[in-house]
């Protein structure tokens, strides 16, 4: 639904950008609803290469960020400095997916009043209840309206 609210059939330079490796769905979803996407490789360690963030971000003006936070597939919780540092460059909208935070203490969710462009996604599947599609967004208000 996110990606449906940025895409344009009218701008074909709309982007999405998140991670590799990551969840497959972020770039199946950005084909689905005719956006790029933008694929940062990871360090070897599985953490965020800010340096290459900060160019991909600079050169495609991501319309919307998605960080799963911890990440599928590789399970770590990126540091909240690099995730801070990420929201303040991004043009548009950052999504933390907060898919696996049964799994983990960390969380964004207690601080999204400090970010305007920051929004925390979370779902019941991988708690076992994938089949009742229930999830949820927050987020400033006039993102979520
Ligand atoms: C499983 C998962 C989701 C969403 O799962 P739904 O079943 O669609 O709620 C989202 N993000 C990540 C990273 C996941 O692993």
């Amino acid at each position: 639904m996110l990606a449906m609210a940025v895409a344009d059939p009218e701008k074909a330079d709309i982007c999405l950008l998140s991670f590799d490796p990551g969840f497959v769905m972020y770039n199946i979803i950005a084909d689905f609803v005719g956006i790029n996407y933008v694929g940062v490789p990871l360090n070897e360690d599985f953490s965020l290469d800010i340096e290459v963030t900060r160019t991909a971000i600079e050169q495609h003006k991501p319309a919307i960020i998605f960080i799963a936070y911890p990440n599928n597939p590789s399970a770590n919780c990126y540091s909240e400095n690099d995730i801070e540092e990420i929201i303040s460059i991004a043009p548009g909208m950052l999504v933390l997916d907060e898919a696996y935070h049964p799994f983990a203490q960390a969380t964004f969710m207690e601080r999204l009043s400090e970010f305007d462009n920051l929004l925390v996604m979370r779902t019941v599947s991988k708690m076992g209840l994938a089949g009742l599609r229930l999830g949820l967004l927050c987020g400033h208000p006039d993102i979520i309206n």
